[in-house]
């Protein structure tokens, strides 16, 4: 579902955030990404969204190369991703439904019909009974789970999550895996990187990162 052929990105001449990065993440499957701050973690993600473009290599979603996408292809794209990204966060002008709604309003869908699934992806991170409420009421788990029921609200296919746990106490961070693993577990394809020792010691995949290489996980 997800592939990376030998992708390297250099931002700049001394800014080499990934080098010869391969990797299959298949349909279905949960996988987290590890590794320390800078090793190229978001770097890897922005390159699946089409943010950033490989230097050289290949990334492919759903069989489709990036790299040959062009600008009308890159909304498709982001239609099949549900994002979770560091610097994606809640308008906070507006209400936690109205956050949820808005990919909805974006593509065009009627208001009743974003506003319905908008509760429902609510419902589904638990956080239907804050709907009218604004985000900076919010504590940050429940942010976190709010921008993942805006990110599913397209019903993608692929969940990238960009440590959506930092700065999280246990129980809160719990409450946010848990929202992501039940979107895993009714098909949708997870990649969410975290430094939490206790999710990756019993996590089924742990890709490794470090200095913009592969440490292992990548198959
Ligand atoms: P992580 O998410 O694991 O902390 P990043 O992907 O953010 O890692 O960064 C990887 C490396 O690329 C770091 O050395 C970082 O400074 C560099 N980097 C990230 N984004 C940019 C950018 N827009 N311009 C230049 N260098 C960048
Ligand atoms: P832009 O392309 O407008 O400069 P971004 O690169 O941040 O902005 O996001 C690109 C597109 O990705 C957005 O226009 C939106 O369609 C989609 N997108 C961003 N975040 C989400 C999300 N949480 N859920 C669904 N789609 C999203």
């Amino acid at each position: 579902m997800i592939e990376f052929q030998s992708v390297s990105k250099q931002y700049s001449a001394d800014a080499v955030a990934l080098r010869d990065v391969s990797l299959n993440i298949a349909k279905g499957e949960l996988a987290y990404l590890a590794g320390p701050s800078g090793a190229g973690k978001s770097t890897l993600f922005k390159m699946i969204a089409a943010i950033e473009r490989p230097t050289s290599g290949r990334v492919l979603v759903n069989g489709q190369d990036i790299g040959k996408l062009g600008n009308a292809g890159v909304p498709f794209l982001r239609r099949k991703l549900g994002l979770v990204l560091q610097d994606q966060r809640l308008l906070t002008d507006r209400t936690v439904l109205a956050n949820a709604m808005l990919p909805l309003l974006v593509t065009g869908a009627p208001r009743r019909e974003a506003e319905q699934r908008a509760r429902a992806a609510l419902e589904k991170v638990g956080m239907l009974d804050r709907a009218s409420a604004m985000p900076l009421e919010l504590s940050g788990g429940e942010q976190q789970r709010v921008a993942i029921a805006r990110a599913i609200v397209n019903r993608p296919q692929i969940i990238l999550a960009d440590e959506p746990t930092a700065n999280l106490d246990r129980a809160s961070a719990d409450k946010v895996l848990d929202a992501l693993r039940a979107f895993n577990a009714v098909g949708v394809t997870c990649l969410i990187s975290t430094h939490d020792e206790q999710v990756l010691e019993s996590a089924k995949r742990v890709i490794h990162i470090e200095h913009g290489q592969l440490v292992g996980g990548a198959a």
